[in-house]
C-alpha cells in the first residue's frame, strides 16, 4: 500500500509542474488532493469495542421499539428488521474482537433512540430506513386476500404482512429462521417429540454435507424445510430488494434445488429475509419455483435477549393475547433452542394445537 502510494504521488507531482489544476477540471490544486488508501487498515481492538457498544446500543434500542410497537405495524416491522440485522453485526464484531485475544465490552442499556452517525448510515445504506423523511407511504398490494399482501413503508421498503384469519382460535403455526446450524437437529427433534410440525427456513450457503444433514433430519422429524434465501439475502446482509427479480428466481431456485437434494422433496414454502419483497418477486417466486409465502403474526423478537426464561415469558403472554398465530422464531440462537422447548410443551399442556404448516399452503391456495 505504501508503495502504491508513493507511486501516485510520484505521478501527481510529475503532472503538476507544468500544468495547472484546472486543466484537469479540478477544483483544488494537485499539491492539495489527497491520494485515498487502496483499503482501509485493519481495525485495532479499540476502534472494535467502540463500534460493538454503537451497534449494541442501536440493538437495545430497536429491541425496545420492536417489543413497544403493535405487532405487525409499520414501526415493529421496521425495528423488526433493523434489529435481526443489528444482532448479525454485534456478533460479527463479538468474534472480531475475541480473535484479536480481546473481550466484548459491557455495554449499559440505554433508553431512547440515538443512533451513532455510522449505526444510522449503514441501516440507511443496507434498507433504505430513514429515506426521504415525510413521503407518504405507497398503497400495499393484496397478494391473496385474507392470506397476505404487501405493505409499503414511508420509505418505499415493501414488507410482507401475513394475515392469520384462516387459524382458529387456539392454533398456532411455529416457524425457525436462519438455519440450519448447530442447534437445529435438538429443536427439530423437540417439535417431533411435542407433535408440533414446524417449518425451517434455511438459508443456501449454509447447506454444506452437515447442513444438508440437518435439513434432512428436520424432514425426517415430519418438519417442512423451506426458502429462506442463500444469503440473508445478499452477501452484506441487505434485503432481497438488492437483487433483480431474475437473479432472486437463480438464487432461491439454487437453494430449493439444495433442499430437494437433501430430502427427496421440493420445498413447498417460502419465507423473504426480514420479511422485505417486492410484490413481483413474490409473484414470480410463487409462480416459477412453486413456493407460498410465509410471514408471521407473532415476532417472538428472540435475537434481541439472550434469556431463555425471558424469551419463553414474553413468547407465551404474546401467544396468550393474541390466541393464535404464525410464530416466528430462530432456530441458531441458544435462547431460542430453549425457549423452543419449552414453548412446544407448554402449548400442547395449556390447549393450543400445532396445526401442520400445510395448512398455509392450503390458505394460500384458497382450498
Ligand atoms: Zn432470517
Amino acid at each position: 500500500m505504501i508503495k502504491r502510494t508513493l507511486v501516485l504521488a510520484a505521478a501527481v507531482s510529475i503532472f503538476s509542474m507544468p500544468v495547472k489544476a484546472q486543466n484537469f477540471g479540478l477544483e483544488r490544486p494537485l499539491s492539495t488532493v489527497e491520494v485515498p488508501e487502496v483499503s482501509p487498515a485493519a481495525p485495532d481492538l479499540s476502534s472494535l469495542s467502540a463500534e460493538y457498544a454503537e451497534f449494541f446500543s442501536a440493538l437495545n434500542s430497536y429491541s425496545n421499539t420492536a417489543f413497544m410497537a403493535p405487532q405487525g405495524s409499520p414501526e415493529a416491522m421496521q425495528a423488526s428488521a433493523a434489529g435481526q440485522y443489528l444482532r448479525g453485526r454485534v456478533e460479527e464484531l463479538g468474534a472480531r474482537i475475541k480473535a484479536l485475544g480481546g473481550s466484548v465490552p459491557s455495554v449499559p442499556a440505554t433508553r431512547g433512540a440515538s443512533f451513532s452517525w455510522r449505526v444510522s448510515s449503514e441501516l440507511n445504506d443496507v434498507f433504505g430506513f430513514g429515506g426521504p423523511a415525510g413521503r407518504s407511504a405507497a398503497p400495499g398490494v393484496e397478494i391473496r386476500a385474507g392470506y397476505c399482501r404487501i405493505n409499503f413503508v414511508k420509505e418505499g421498503v415493501p414488507f410482507l404482512v401475513q394475515s392469520d384469519r384462516f387459524l382458529k382460535k387456539g392454533e398456532v403455526i411455529i416457524t425457525f429462521d436462519d438455519g440450519p446450524g448447530p442447534l437445529t437437529e435438538e429443536v427439530s427433534a423437540a417439535m417431533k417429540a411435542n407433535n408440533a410440525p414446524s417449518v425451517f427456513f434455511v438459508l443456501g450457503s449454509k447447506l454444506n454435507a452437515a447442513g444438508k444433514a440437518r435439513v434432512k433430519a428436520e424432514a425426517a422429524d415430519g418438519n417442512f424445510p423451506g426458502v429462506h434465501g442463500y444469503w440473508h439475502a445478499t452477501e452484506n446482509g441487505k434485503p432481497l430488494t438488492a437483487y433483480s427479480t431474475a437473479k432472486i428466481l437463480d438464487q432461491l431456485g439454487g437453494v430449493s434445488d439444495s433442499i430437494k437434494s437433501a430430502t427427496g422433496a421440493k420445498p413447498v414454502f417460502f419465507r423473504p429475509p426480514y420479511g422485505i419483497i417486492t410484490p413481483d418477486a413474490l409473484k414470480a417466486l410463487s409462480s416459477d419455483l412453486g413456493l407460498v409465502p410465509v410471514g408471521w403474526t407473532i415476532d417472538t423478537l428472540d435475537w434481541s435477549t439472550k434469556d431463555p426464561e425471558a424469551l419463553f415469558e414474553k413468547t407465551v403472554s404474546m401467544i396468550k393475547q393474541r390466541g393464535k398465530g404464525i410464530i416466528l422464531m430462530h432456530d441458531i440462537h441458544p435462547q431460542s433452542r430453549t425457549a423452543a422447548k419449552r414453548l412446544a410443551a407448554w402449548l400442547a399442556e395449556n390447549g393450543y394445537k400445532v396445526v401442520s404448516p400445510e395448512r398455509l399452503a392450503e390458505a394460500y391456495r384458497g382450498e
